[in-house]
Parts: structure tokens; C-alpha cells; sequence
């Protein structure tokens, strides 16, 4: 037997096609392709625009620094995530601030982000774990409330405007998920997706930030200072200097360098056309496969898939087993491999991480979050699983808790 793998992705000749399509116009940069791409996503989320670049991590980091995180200040952000969303808090120099999260559904819980609130706290970062939305509704109300608000030091110009604190959502999971029968996209000031391999929706590499600013902002505006600060800060990309005796070109600011190229959005389109309606849909069975079989089982304790606020993008199928310790979820796992299945863990925990460690944060601290990831063991998710694959998984699953906790 071969090994099932975890997330691979779903690369046929559609996708194939219109690469070398994209290889053969000549313009493999950020071009038409990205600018259709970014089009075809915020009207798929809904939002009002839409800037796509090459991961997650960048589109995380320059809204930090567009809302002019620095040292000094204070960003609060779930226990249980992956890296990144700490990361690019370090890169601003500012502190994460980790708070615990749900037994549930493993997002952040919104009565822990109220009592970290500080006059520091500049901004919240809610993490869509599996592509279970958090409840944004709460988290806004939070921010909008005037006590919270009334704490609030604004620093700079977008600080002052927004006067109050920023919710970034990080959604490298949610692409596709609803929240009151919205996509993530519209609830967060700004939502940021990943189109990394392992994701819903690739681009190989690749991300995008939802822009959804409360007015006074213009969404628009702030698309167009994000394409010139994530280009150099070069007031002209390489698009508008090819027209004819268009080659004078300034620096307004010293920006990153994170664009989309046409190659990934040639590969994103494709995706984005068949995601509802096939991959979703897909994905959706495999996850409601999972559910079907393991909710006989008295130790199987079940994601959240959807309720009356809430519908995954089933990114993930995080299942937890009931009363387990870390080495009894290491020894299944481990015999899940011998049955030639992969399967992951999403995530370890920052502060059970040597660098966050070493920072001082503690897992005692997060009580939920150790409880969450102890237990934790994510089955594989993709679109070409077929039938055999699935009974194969949810078979090796069953021997494995089975004899461990025989
Ligand atoms: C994958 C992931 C990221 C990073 O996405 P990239 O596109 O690889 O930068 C951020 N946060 C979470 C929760 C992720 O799973």
C-alpha cells in the first residue's frame, strides 16, 4: 500500500494550461492575471478591495506596520497558532500578547482577548483555526465598545482615524467559510488568506488582504498605498512603465517587496473558478465522512463543522481523542504512519516553541490551548481522496486509538 499523503494539491492540466498559458503572454509578474484575480476575490468575499501577494506572512506583516505597530506595543493573538501570526508581531518589534483559547472550537476566546486589553494594545489578530470562523461579531463589539475605546493612545495618521484598536484577522484557513451567512472577508477591518501549498486555494506560494475599513477610510485608497508599499514603494509598477516613454519612476518610501506574480495568479483563477461549487464541496465530504464514522465512537471528540452563526471552509478535520496524554496522541499517530497514512498536528503551541520559550511565554499559562493540542490530530483533507482512501484513514484511526488505549 502507499502512503495517503495530507494535503496535496490539486494540480491537472486546467491548472497546467493556463500556467504555460501565462508563460507563453509574456508577462509573468504582477500583471492582468493578479489584478483579475484580486477582482475575482473581493467579489467573492464581498469585501470592497483586494491586494494579493506572495504569502500570508507579508500581508500580516504590512498591515502592522500600515497601522504602524512598533516597538512598545502590544498585539493579541491566540496561544494556539501557527507561527506567523506571532512572527511578523516580532518583525514590528512590538509584543504578542498570547491569550487562551476555546475547549469548542479551538479559536480565540473573545472574554480572554478582553481582560489582555491594555493601553498598548494596538491590535487583535483572530486566527480562523481549521477555517472555523471566530465570532468576529463579539470581537467587534469588543473594540467598538466605548470603555475599551476610551483606553485606546492612537499614534500616527490610520490610528487616529480608526481611533480605536485594529482587528486583523488572520484567515490563511477560512477562504470560503460563512459567519451569519458571510464569508470571512467582511468582518475583520482587514482579513488576510493564504494560497500556500498545503491551503484550500493555492498559488504555490501566495496570500491576499481583504481590505474592509470602516469609513472614513477608503478601501480603494488604501489598495492603492498598498501596491506602491509592497512594490518598493515605487510609485509605478513594472506594468505602467512598460507603456510607451513611461520610465521615469520614484521612491516615495522605502517598501517591501512581497508582490503576486501572473504564474500564481494563473493558478489562483483556475482555483477560485471551481472552489465553491467543486472543491468546497468536496472537502465538505470528506470532513462529513469523518464525522459520520467516528461520531459511534465514545472517545472521538468532533470538530465543529457548522451551526446556526457558523460554517467552516473545512480547511482542516482536527479531531481530538478524549482523554489522552500527549505520548498516548504521539504513540497513536505514530501508529497511524505504520498504517501508511500522514497525519498532522495543527499546531504546536508558540509557547512550547524553543524562540517564544526563550521569550518567557509558558504553556502553563494556556491551560486550554495544551489540553487542545495534547489531544489533537488533524486527518488528512484533499480533493482527490477517493472512497478507498477514506475507509483506509478512518480504519488506521480506529486500530490505532484502539490498541493504545487497550
Ligand atoms: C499557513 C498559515 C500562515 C502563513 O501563510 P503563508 O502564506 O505561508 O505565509 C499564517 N497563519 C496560519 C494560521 C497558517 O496556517
Amino acid at each position: 500500500m502507499s502512503l495517503i499523503p495530507f494535503a496535496p494539491p490539486r494540480i491537472d492540466d486546467e491548472i497546467i494550461n493556463e500556467v504555460v498559458a501565462t508563460l507563453r503572454s509574456g508577462w509573468i509578474t504582477t500583471g492582468p492575471r493578479t489584478k483579475q484575480f484580486e477582482k475575482e476575490l473581493s467579489a467573492y468575499n464581498g469585501n470592497a478591495a483586494t491586494l494579493c501577494l506572495n504569502s500570508a506572512t507579508a500581508g500580516l506583516e504590512v498591515m502592522l506596520k500600515w497601522y504602524g505597530v512598533k516597538e512598545g506595543d502590544e498585539v493579541i493573538l491566540p496561544a494556539y497558532t501557527y507561527s506567523a501570526t506571532a512572527n511578523v508581531v516580532v518583525h514590528c518589534g512590538a509584543t504578542p500578547v498570547l491569550v487562551d483559547v476555546n475547549a469548542d472550537d479551538f479559536n480565540i476566546n473573545v472574554a480572554n482577548i478582553r481582560k489582555a486589553i491594555t493601553s498598548k494594545t494596538k491590535v487583535i489578530m483572530p486566527v480562523d483555526i481549521a477555517g472555523y470562523p471566530c465570532d468576529y461579531s463579539a470581537i467587534m463589539d469588543l473594540v467598538n465598545d466605548p470603555a475599551i475605546k476610551s483606553h485606546f493612545v492612537a499614534e500616527g495618521e490610520n490610528q487616529t482615524t480608526l481611533g480605536r484598536i485594529m482587528v486583523l484577522s488572520d484567515a490563511a484557513h477560512s477562504l470560503g467559510a460563512y459567519y451569519k451567512g458571510k464569508h470571512t472577508g467582511v468582518w475583520a477591518d482587514a482579513t488576510v488568506y493564504s494560497f500556500h501549498a498545503v491551503k484550500n486555494l493555492t498559488t504555490a506560494e501566495g496570500g491576499a488582504i481583504a481590505l474592509n475599513f470602516p469609513a472614513p477610510f477608503n478601501n480603494e485608497d488604501i489598495y492603492k498605498y498598498l501596491c506602491i508599499f509592497t512594490l518598493h514603494g515605487q510609485n509605478k509598477d513594472a506594468l505602467a512603465k512598460m507603456q510607451k516613454g513611461n520610465w521615469r519612476y520614484d521612491i516615495i518610501e522605502a517598501g517591501y517587496k512581497c508582490n503576486m506574480t501572473d504564474l500564481m495568479a494563473a493558478i489562483g483563477l483556475i482555483e477560485l473558478k471551481r472552489y465553491e461549487n467543486d472543491t468546497l464541496l468536496k472537502r465538505k465530504a470528506v470532513c462529513e465522512y469523518y464525522a459520520n464514522h467516528f461520531k459511534n465512537f465514545e472517545w472521538a471528540q468532533l470538530p465543529p463543522l457548522k451551526n446556526d452563526t457558523a460554517e467552516t471552509s473545512y480547511h482542516l478535520y482536527p479531531i481530538r481523542i478524549k482523554g489522552i496524554s500527549e505520548a498516548q496522541r504521539d504513540a497513536i499517530i505514530q501508529k497511524i504512519f505504520d498504517a501508511d497514512v500522514s497525519v498532522n498536528v495543527h499546531f504546536i503551541p508558540l509557547a512550547m516553541l524553543s524562540f517564544y520559550k526563550n521569550r518567557g511565554y509558558d504553556i502553563a499559562n494556556y491551560p486550554v490551548t495544551y489540553d487542545n493540542y495534547s489531544r489533537e490530530i488533524s486527518l488528512p483533507v484533499f480533493y482527490d481522496l477517493s472512497d478507498e482512501m477514506l475507509k483506509r484513514i478512518v480504519d488506521a484511526v480506529t486500530n490505532a486509538v484502539a490498541s493504545t488505549l487497550s
